[in-house]
């Protein structure tokens, strides 16, 4: 049998699009729908600007 089972999504930053599984990035629901957003630890510092993916909703 194969020990390789994916059975975990994989997680991109909402901001830079990077992969951030595995960081210790900031997870939070959209105020406007409650939708998971990601965001990677450097564009939180940076305060970079998020889009939700369902809504549209745009917040620091
Ligand atoms: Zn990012
Ligand atoms: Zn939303």
């Amino acid at each position: 049998m194969s020990s390789k089972s994916e059975d975990r999504r994989e997680h991109t930053c909402i901001s830079c699009g990077i992969n951030i599984s595995g960081t210790d990035a900031a997870k939070f629901d959209c105020p406007e729908c409650g939708t998971l957003i990601y965001r990677c630890s450097t564009c939180r510092k940076q305060s970079n600007l998020y889009e939700c993916p369902d809504c549209g909703f745009t917040g620091p």
